[in-house]
């Protein structure tokens, strides 16, 4: 294993005199949290999709969430490069603005090769030294998909990009109940995550999931029967309204145990009981994911911090 902690070069935008943060590679975060014996906690945020919601996150959202020193965040990359400078100047801000490690997400599906490595070199002048390498969800138009030069079909292939150019902390995506597309069953998709592994991600954070028995079926396999040594961490989201929860199982394909909808379903049009009950049910499913040895929790934040917040303060995980 390489270097540890290392300082932003500030490029130009940087205030002359301010105090440039540390910025952690995120294997190292979850090797400091293994010999100290604690859960890595990570938030997952997107950028937003107007300016009004960017100020938002700036002043309202990111300090209620840091308020609980999460160890880093991670930004979304929208489908086919929506998202390419709103994620690297997000990513960028939370690390100089608020001195906490940030992940960039990118998907190579449909996107030129040296696009991909301009978006990994401005990465990395930017001092951003950790990616989410992933393949992305092919275009629904497969015309659109066939006039699209493809860089690489799989992710596997951008893991092993990335590690070519160096530099960075690797994560790549899990799926406890294997993914949405994967026709072979479990076990394959599951070997299919053992290669990107093995082509140099340092860590996996997973779809989400309802049912901790998926999850750690899914670790014993990695870690028991295919021998992985990295950490694999289940992500959580905290259900916040009946409907879009029906509606990101029914797109990512991660199942929505019936009683758990129908309690759901019982709260009706009253959303704040929906919201109180989601974080209650995250909260106890992360206490579990702890209890059984999860590495950490990867929490789903959907840009608001009450969840994320209320998960950690009632676990006792605020450092
Ligand atoms: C934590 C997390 C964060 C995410 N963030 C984003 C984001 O920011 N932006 C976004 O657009 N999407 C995001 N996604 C969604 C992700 O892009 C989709 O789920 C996508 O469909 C799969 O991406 P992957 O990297 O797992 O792909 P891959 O690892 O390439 O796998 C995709 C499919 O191909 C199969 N496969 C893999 N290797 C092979 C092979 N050698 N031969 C044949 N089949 C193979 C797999 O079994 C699977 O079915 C995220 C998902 C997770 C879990």
């Amino acid at each position: 294993m390489t270097s540890t902690t290392d300082r932003v070069s500030g490029p130009a935008s940087a205030s002359a005199g301010a105090t440039l943060p540390a910025v952690e590679l995120v294997r190292d975060i979850y090797a400091g949290g293994r010999r100290a014996g604690r859960p890595v906690i990570s938030i997952e945020l997107f950028p937003p999709r107007t300016p009004e919601g960017h100020v938002t996150l700036f002043e309202r959202t990111l300090p209620e969430m840091q308020v609980i020193r999460p160890h880093f965040y991670s930004v979304t990359y929208g489908a086919g490069g929506s998202t390419r400078d709103k994620t690297l100047d997000i990513a960028d801000r939370i690390q100089r603005e608020h001195g906490t490690t940030a992940m960039a997400h990118l998907t190579c599906i449909s996107t030129p090769r040296p696009q991909i490595e301009r978006y990994l070199l401005e990465a990395r002048a930017r001092g951003i030294r950790n990616i989410l390498a992933l393949r992305g969800d092919p275009p629904q138009n497969a015309d659109e998909l066939a006039e699209l030069e493809s860089g690489f079909d799989y992710s596997y292939q951008l893991v092993t990009f990335i590690r070519k150019l160096g530099g960075f902390s690797i994560g790549t995506a899990g799926f406890p109940e294997s993914h949405i597309a994967c026709t072979e069953g479990k076990h394959v998709d599951w070997r299919r995550l053992k290669a990107k592994i093995d082509a140099g991600a340092d860590l996996v954070l997973t779809q989400l999931f309802f049912d901790n028995d998926d999850y750690f079926a899914f670790r014993d396999y990695l870690v028991d029967t295919l021998g992985a040594q990295v950490p694999l961490t289940p992500g959580v989201l905290p259900i916040l309204s009946t409907r879009q929860i029906k509606r990101f199982t029914a797109i990512c394909g991660a199942t929505l145990p019936a009683r758990l909808l129908e309690t759901l379903e019982r709260f009706g049009d009253d959303a704040e009981a929906v919201a109180d009950f989601g974080i209650e049910f995250a909260t106890r499913q992360c206490e579990a994911l702890l209890a059984g040895g999860a590495p950490g929790l990867h929490v789903y934040s959907l840009n608001r911090a009450r969840a994320v917040r209320r998960i950690v303060d009632d676990l006792g995980l605020r450092e």
